[in-house]
């Protein structure tokens, strides 16, 4: 099939893309404006997924804009620090409005640079409004001044408060182009810091289009800098520079990026990899567990760091699982083109096929059985790959414990729940899981043994990624930190202890020498234990 680029169906205001904009010097031109970039900077050819075309070419920062983009950022973030919480919500809440009013330009967007199907280029959508709201109406509170106690009643008037950290560096990968790339920084702007972000070029024209949607929406441009370029140099730039550090990518950079924020004493959150399970207990609904596992696995092409890669089954459904599982994984429809109604998009790029090609043979080569798709489909698109399903997986294989991050699953049988959550335990990752069964507390005891940041049950990965009241973030080698929840923008603040202290000193008082002091003390202590004091 030979992918074009149509236009889509919305009936919402055409989209850059779609009217051809995308290939217009001047729409590139201006969204690529948004961004701070020099003169001499090296340029990138954007070329879609879709169909392998170059759609635009866009210029690059240099290390002096990232210099300029801090200087910028530094100067604005403590006037955009003062202004009233509430009309930093009002930007949020305007920018949800614009963002759900021009989706078809970001699904463009997202599908020409990702090369995922539609529908999963909604789910970011989605995601983004929902974050713009939950923080707009939940930051106020969350980040209000606090009356604590204070070491004895009456005498220290302590006051908790937030301070922004000052200038955040975010570097965001190329998978969620519009989600990682804007859904950090809506928390820490809310928080009062200003933000340099670095999205990956990958996924640059998404991020930039709603970078300006967002000043649209009212946001001053100095609070929220952009700049293009590669990680080693640009993106390690932004984070050598930031008070407080956002990555989200594979837990190997992770770790260099870690070390460089240790070695500042800066704070960082770190998103990173996951080797991610689903359980289907013996009890679970197979109506409703197969085409969940189905979207868990392969949305985005498995290109989504909280996907399904290993599928384990009771022994007892086993059999009627796998054959609706691998039947419904070979109907999935494949497609490269910006209109909705296929399931299955295209692979990123050329490494990421080749990652995949190469799980796949290494296992096949090691005796794994390829119970659906194993093939690269050029005829879609040229990186696309067919949704994979393997079984008879071993520990000698590279894609039982390596992030594969593409179409690939492997499945696993099981004779109880105590075996299925030692296999979703048996990994360095730690990111989400999901357990599908009919029996909720049953669901929520095997999640209290799964060592994951997240655990949807009868779910893949989307009720909790949804749910932006909770945190989520990865255990063990997937990350440190959180997003979404307080959580998600506390970490983008310090915290302030203010105590006053009143009639009296602390110590020694009342006249009293040191022992005595101490002694009066002791007895009061005993006194606050005994009255319930905290
Ligand atoms: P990667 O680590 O190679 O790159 C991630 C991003 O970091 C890229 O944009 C890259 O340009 C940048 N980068 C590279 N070196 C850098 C450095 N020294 N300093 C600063 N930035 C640098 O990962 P990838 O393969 O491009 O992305 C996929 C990975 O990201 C997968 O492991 C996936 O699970 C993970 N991921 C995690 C989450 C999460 O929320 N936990 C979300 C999406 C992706």
């Amino acid at each position: 099939m030979t992918a074009t680029l149509s236009r889509p169906t919305d009936s919402a205001p055409a989209s850059p893309v779609s009217s051809g904009l995308a290939r217009d010097r001047q729409w590139v031109a201006r969204v690529a404006g948004g961004a701070v970039t020099g003169e001499g900077a090296p340029r990138h050819t954007v070329c879609t997924p879709l169909t392998g075309e170059a759609v635009a070419e866009v210029p690059l920062s240099t290390l002096a804009d990232v210099e300029a983009a801090y200087a910028v950022a530094r100067a604005a973030q403590p006037a955009w620090a003062a202004r009233p919480m509430a009309e930093r919500a009002e930007i949020l809440l305007a920018f949800h409005d614009v963002v759900l009013t021009r989706q078809p330009t970001l699904l463009d967007l997202v599908q020409l640079e990702s090369g995922k199907a539609r529908g999963q280029a909604f789910e970011e959508v989605a995601d983004v409004a929902i974050v713009a709201r939950h923080y707009a109406r939940t930051a106020a509170r969350t980040l209000r001044p606090r009356r604590r106690s204070g070491a004895l009643p009456g005498l220290s008037q302590v006051v908790e408060s937030r301070i922004p950290k000052g200038v955040v560096g975010i570097v965001s990968p190329w998978n969620y182009p519009l989600s990682l790339s804007i859904t950090d920084a809506l928390p820490a702007l809310m928080a009062g810091n200003a933000v340099v972000l670095r999205p990956d070029v990958l996924g640059m024209l998404t991020a930039l289009a709603a970078v300006e949607m967002l000043r649209e929406a009212g946001l001053p441009r100095e609070v929220l800098q952009v700049v293009l370029g590669d990680g080693a140099t640009i993106g390690a730039a932004v984070l050598d520079r930031a008070d407080y550090v956002c990555f989200t990518g594979s837990t190997p950079t992770g770790r260099r990026v870690a070390q460089a924020a240790g070695e500042r004493l800066v704070g960082a959150s770190l998103e990173l990899g996951g080797k991610n399970s689903l359980y289907v207990a013996a009890d679970a609904d197979l109506n409703r567990a197969v085409p969940g596992a189905v979207r868990s696995c392969f949305s985005s092409a498995g290109q989504l760091c909280i996907s399904t890669e290993r599928v384990i089954v009771h022994e007892s459904v086993y059999d009627d699982f796998v054959a609706r599982f691998v039947a419904a994984t070979t109907a999935l429809r494949m497609g490269s083109n910006l209109t909705w109604g296929y399931d299955l998009g295209s692979l990123i790029s050329a490494d990421q096929l080749d990652r995949v090609g190469a799980h796949v043979a290494d296992a096949v080569a090691k005796g794994a059985t390829v119970l659906a798709g194993g093939r690269a489909r050029p005829d879609i698109a040229p990186f696309a790959y067919e949704a994979t399903v393997l079984a008879d997986v071993t520990a000698a294989m590279t894609c039982r414990d390596e992030e594969t991050f593409g179409p690939v699953v492997a499945i696993y049988r099981v004779a109880s729940d105590e075996e299925a959550i030692a296999l979703a335990n048996d990994t360095a990752y730690g990111l989400n899981a999901s357990v599908w069964t009919r029996d909720i507390s049953r669901g929520r005891r095997i999640a209290g043994a799964i060592r994951t940041g997240t655990v949807n049950i009868n779910e893949g990965y989307a009720a909790a990624w949804g749910s932006v009241a909770a945190p989520m973030g990865g255990m063990k080698a997937s990350g440190i930190g959180r997003r979404h929840g307080e959580e998600g923008i506390l970490r983008f603040t310090e915290s302030q202890n203010v105590t006053a202290q009143r009639l009296v000193p602390i110590a020694p008082a009342f006249g009293l020498d040191d022992r005595r002091f101490a002694a009066a003390l002791t007895t009061s202590l005993r006194v606050l234990k005994a009255v319930g004091w905290q």
